[in-house]
Parts: structure tokens; C-alpha cells; sequence
């Protein structure tokens, strides 16, 4: 069991009156690899900036260790920070860039020898992977090169928590894949605590023990990127994190949801009787089948090949599905689906119900669209109820 390293109690911070923080709770444990992921705007930076020292609270409890911290200056935080803008000095080779926090940090507590920076230097250089750039000008490097300087510097002054601000945010999709991964094997070396933020839903679940949504000021859910994936709380999470379609259900008991007229077996437990629902439908879940055979049947209105996969958008009843499929499902043809119990993911009504989830607008980003018609009574005579 990790031992806890960080607490945020009730913290809200407000600038110029307008709250932008709302009662954050949030525990980050020793050794952990955390992202705050969400919006432009949801208050993730500012929830590391609170961290980091450089912004105070309005309200409520920062503790580090069990010691509250509010007051305590960024500079006398066991806490670095790596930035999107690297803010390396140009002036300074790789070397004397990643040397210059222990040499300011000299004066203050510890007087490291030369040997002994030489010795930090050369050992985080080795752990970013840079063995052999010391000398190099930083003007010189690529960007994800420069990145690892700017984390080789942060992490140079051993501290107990890098906090870092979009740090992938600059680079391109390739070297950005490349540096989550860099990051986690760096994440593994330091065997410390690592506080990321990012927008990027994928950066996220890749990288990170414990995924923090966030939207408006407030956290939506804590969890492991697969709990957060398998199991959003409400729609807003389930749209940020990957594909969904959601739709209106009522739950009509223990591991029965209805659909579209239609009752669906789910693995979803302890919601009131015919209690009104989201239900989540991720598109890779959804398995298509002969009309005959199917649970719902709908129209094809746009098939794009992917590499990977299909991406087919299927009318039901007017309502527009994303599915996945490996299956070629050309455009107007009738299809079945069938989702299992494990496919279906049912979430109380929130205030994002009805907000996302629909493809009629994803579909039209296509040039060419089929304008699936609304048959009401072939619906009902095609498609077989299943009844749990
Ligand atoms: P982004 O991904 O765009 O950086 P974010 O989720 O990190 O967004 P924050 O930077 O935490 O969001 O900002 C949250 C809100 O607080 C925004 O509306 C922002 O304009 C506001 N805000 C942040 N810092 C300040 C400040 N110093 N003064 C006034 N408003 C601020």
C-alpha cells in the first residue's frame, strides 16, 4: 500500500471573485505517476500551480507529509517543475543547463563539490537518455531532446514530486508517443512522484497510475486509466476519454437496461426501478451481425476505412452510432448488432446528460453522408427484443 505524500482539502481558489477551483479533495501517494486531465480552462494548471507553491489557495489545506504548506514557498517545497516551454538558458550547454540547479542550490543548503555535481549531472543525463550531449549547444537539440535536458534539470535536485505542466504539449504526435513512454521509463528509474497535466485523454491513460478528470473547477473521477475507461461516472467523462455513444435507458433492475424500446442484459447493479439512465456504448463493443440475429438494427450512413479498423456511423431510429469494426458495412445497407452484458456501461443522470455522445455531427464531417431514413415500423418488426 502507498504511502500518502500529498493531501488537497477542500481548496478552492478564486481570482478576482470568479472561482475557478471549487472544494478540490485530492490525495496523491508517494511514488505515484497522477495526470489532471481535462479542458482548456478546468483548473488543472492551477491545481498544480497550488502544488508547486507559485499560487495560494483561497481556501483550504495543501499538506506535504502529513504538514500543512500553504505558506511554505516553492523554492522550500520538495517539488520541481517541468514546464511546456522548456525555458532551458540558451546561453548554457546541455552540461551547465542541467548543472545550474545544484549550483544555485549550493549557497543555500548543500555545498556539493565539483566531483559530486559532476557525478548528478552525469547521472541524470544517463537516466534521459543524453550520455554524450553535455556539450552540446541547447539550441542545437531536437525538440523532445531539449525536453529531457529540461527534465534532467528538475529531477537533478532530487526532489520528492516533478510536477509537470503539459510537457509533451509542444511536440509533434510521433516524438510525443516516443516521450510517454520515455516518461514512464523515467517515472520507474526515480522511483518519485510524478503530477502531469494534460488535455490529451490518450497521453493520459498511457502514462499515468491514477487519471484525475476534471471540468468547471471541479473533479469528476479518480481512478486507474482502465476504471476510468471501463467505468466513466457520468457522460462527461465517458466523452472525454475515447469514443462513446451514450443513450437515455431506465434501468428496469439488476442487470437489465432498456434501449431504445428494447431490454439489454448488463453487469450494472444498485440503480432504482425504472430508473432513467445514461448508457454508455463504447464503438469498438458493439459486434455486427445479420439483420436477422440482431439485438437493434439501423442503416449504414458513412463507412471510413481507418488502417486498423472501420469507422461506421449506423442510423438507429435517427440517432447516430459510431461502431468499429474490422468488417467492410457498405453505405445504406441494413445491419444487425449485438453488444454483450460486459459492453454496456449504465451511469446515473447528470448535468452532462443529453450533452454528448451523438454522431449525427461526426458524420457530417464526411463528404459523403446517407441520409439513413426514420422507419419506425420496419424497426419494430425486425428487430427481436431481448429479453433477460
Ligand atoms: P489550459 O489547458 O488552457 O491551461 P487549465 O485547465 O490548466 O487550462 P487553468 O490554467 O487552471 O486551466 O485556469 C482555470 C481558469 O482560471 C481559467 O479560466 C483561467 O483563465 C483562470 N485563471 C488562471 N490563472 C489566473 C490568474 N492568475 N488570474 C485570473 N484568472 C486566472
Amino acid at each position: 500500500m502507498s504511502k500518502e505524500l500529498i493531501r488537497l482539502t477542500q481548496c478552492t481558489m478564486a481570482f478576482d471573485g470568479e472561482v475557478v477551483l471549487n472544494s478540490m479533495n485530492l490525495v496523491i501517494n508517494d511514488k505515484e505517476f497522477l495526470t489532471l486531465l481535462g479542458p482548456s480552462g478546468c483548473g488543472k494548471t492551477t491545481t498544480l500551480r497550488i502544488i508547486g507553491g507559485f499560487v495560494t489557495p483561497t481556501s483550504g489545506d495543501v499538506c506535504f507529509d502529513g504538514v500543512r504548506i500553504n505558506d511554505v514557498p516553492p523554492h522550500k517545497r520538495a517539488v520541481n517543475t517541468v514546464f511546456q516551454k522548456y525555458a532551458l538558458f540558451p546561453h548554457l550547454n546541455v552540461y551547465e543547463n542541467v548543472a545550474f540547479g545544484l549550483r544555485i542550490a549550493r549557497g543555500k543548503n548543500s555545498r556539493l563539490s565539483k566531483a559530486e555535481i559532476d557525478e548528478r549531472v552525469m547521472e541524470m543525463l544517463a537516466v534521459v537518455s543524453l550520455k554524450g550531449f553535455e556539450h552540446r549547444d541547447v539550441s542545437s537539440l531536437s525538440g523532445g531532446q531539449q525536453q529531457r535536458v529540461a527534465i534532467a534539470r528538475a529531477l537533478v535536485n532530487r526532489p520528492k514530486v516533478l510536477l509537470l505542466d503539459e510537457p509533451l504539449g509542444a511536440l509533434d504526435m510521433r516524438l510525443r508517443k516516443d516521450m510517454q513512454n520515455e516518461l514512464k521509463r523515467i517515472h520507474e528509474a526515480m522511483g518519485i512522484t510524478f503530477i502531469n497535466v494534460t488535455h490529451d485523454q490518450e497521453e493520459a491513460l498511457a502514462m499515468s497510475d491514477t487519471v484525475v478528470v476534471m471540468d468547471g473547477g471541479e473533479i469528476q473521477q479518480i481512478g486507474s486509466p482502465e476504471a476510468i475507461y471501463n467505468e466513466p461516472v457520468n457522460a462527461f467523462v465517458a466523452d472525454f476519454i475515447g469514443e462513446s455513444n451514450i443513450v437515455d435507458g431506465t434501468m428496469i433492475s439488476d442487470g437489465v437496461v432498456e434501449i431504445f424500446g428494447r431490454k439489454f442484459k448488463c453487469l450494472d447493479k444498485g440503480f432504482g426501478e425504472n430508473e432513467p439512465v445514461d448508457v454508455v456504448i463504447r464503438p469498438e463493443d458493439v459486434d455486427i451481425v445479420n439483420v436477422k440475429d440482431g439485438m437493434l438494427t439501423g442503416t449504414v450512413t458513412n463507412t471510413t476505412f481507418k488502417g486498423v479498423h472501420y469507422d461506421v456511423i449506423v442510423d438507429f431510429k435517427g440517432f447516430k452510432w459510431l461502431i468499429q469494426t474490422t468488417d467492410f458495412c457498405p453505405i445504406d445497407s441494413r445491419i444487425g448488432i449485438k453488444i454483450d452484458p460486459d459492453g454496456i456501461h449504465v451511469m446515473k443522470k447528470s448535468q452532462y446528460s443529453g450533452m454528448f455522445g451523438d454522431y449525427s455531427s461526426y458524420s457530417a464531417e464526411y463528404d459523403d453522408i446517407g441520409d439513413a431514413e426514420y422507419m419506425p415500423e420496419e424497426e419494430t418488426a425486425e428487430v427481436e427484443s431481448y429479453e433477460a
